[in-house]
């Protein structure tokens, strides 16, 4: 459905995409990850000619769109587009918001629009919003607006620029849903993101953009379980974990526990798991003597769920773990019992304590 030959684009001397060669077929779901900046945006601005590429060739159903004798406006019809910020006309109704596409650029008849609009209002889940304003509705029911307005104009590509960026937390998974469904309606979808479960689960493939082109491509298990590339293979880590560096016994522990929240919640780590990993990094630092340079990591493993936890800090060699070392072994007691496979290693002036989180 759509080839796209050697893409190339350059902002001035900045070389955005590099020679992107890479067939879509109908009714695949691509998701695209990779670090910001690394023109993931550009990408499908070129797909929707938002953006002139520098050279190459893009076809959809055989068409070269980058012709000069493209009907623009037709190729951009097929393809609808969803963007961070919604970009709803305020001053409509939610049900006109929808309409307008339809009975303007397409011809249809505004009885026909109404009720192809109100189908739509219902599949995102906003039947009842029909005659609100935007203004009126939540960051999470604008874009799912925007979604219906998009399938609206019947298009055979949608393409999405991180849909849920702009969205608090307890909005994301709403929009989610409506994509997932459409995914599951056989809708051929390009969705640049950075939810990771939401694209693992919902792409038939992964690209990971890096270094101007999709620097590596599979299914999600190929991606996010066993990437070949050193680049995705250190994206994949690190989105994963949570690294929290302490410089003196004075750090932030409110800020520290924060963020151990957070990471829990992003993995929808069970309440066991997020009480052992605020229970044993206390415990953890508890045991330290030594807290210029300590790092505290986190790494949470998609394979098997399970949570690492390592400590490194500077210092002379103290292994927790011996007899005695310790004034107080009811710190490392209460970590023994909420971890398993507890490792001490001692290594370039640093002592190196690894365990697993009981989850
Ligand atoms: P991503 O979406 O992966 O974060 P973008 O495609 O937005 O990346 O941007 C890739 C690079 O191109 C960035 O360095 C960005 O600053 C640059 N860039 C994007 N759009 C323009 C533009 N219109 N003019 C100049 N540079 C741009
Ligand atoms: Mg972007």
């Amino acid at each position: 459905m759509i080839k796209i030959r050697n893409l190339s684009k350059r902002f001035g001397d900045l070389e955005v995409l590099r020679d992107v060669s890479v067939d879509i077929k109908k009714g695949e779901v691509i998701a695209i990850i990779g670090p910001s900046g690394t023109g993931k945006s550009t990408f499908l601005r070129c797909l929707n000619l938002l953006e002139n590429p520098t050279s190459g060739a893009i076809y959809i159903d055989d068409i070269p769109i980058l012709d000069k004798n493209t009907d623009v406006p037709k190729i951009r019809q097929k393809m609808g587009m969803v963007f961070q910020s919604f970009n709803l006309y305020a001053h409509l109704t939610v049900l006109e918001n929808l309409t307008i596409g339809p009975i303007k650029l397409l011809g249809m008849k505004k009885s026909e629009a109404n009720q192809k609009a109100a189908e739509l209002l219902k599949l995102v889940g906003l039947a009842e919003k029909a005659y609100t304003f935007p203004d009126e509705l939540s960051g999470g029911q604008k874009q799912r607006v925007a979604i219906a307005r998009c399938m609206a104009m019947e298009p055979e590509i949608l393409l999405f620029d991180e849909p849920t960026s702009a969205l608090d937390p307890t909005m994301i998974s709403e929009v989610l849903a409506v994509i997932r469904r459409l995914a599951r309606e056989g809708m051929t979808m390009i969705i640049v993101t950075h939810e990771m479960e939401f694209a693992r689960n919902t792409a038939s493939r992964i690209f990971y953009m890096d270094e101007g082109i999709i620097y590596e491509e599979g299914t999600p298990q190929q991606i996010f379980d066993n990437p070949q590339k050193e680049k995705t293979r250190a994206f994949i880590h690190r989105i994963r974990s949570l690294n929290y560096h302490i410089a003196s016994p004075d750090y932030d522990l409110y800020a520290l526990q924060a963020e151990l929240e957070a990471f829990c919640e992003k993995h929808m780590l069970s309440k066991k798991a997020s009480d052992n990993i605020a229970l044993i990094s206390e415990e953890v630092l508890g045991i330290q003597s030594n807290y210029s340079n300590l790092d505290l990591s986190l790494s949470y493993s998609e394979k098997d769920g399970g949570v690492e936890m390592v400590c490194e800090s500077e210092g002379n060699p103290v292994n927790p773990l011996e007899e005695g070392a310790l004034e107080d072994d009811l710190g490392l007691m209460l970590i023994k019992s909420r971890s398993d496979n507890i490792e001490y290693k001692y290594e370039n002036g640093r002592n190196i304590l690894t365990l697993g989180v009981k989850v």
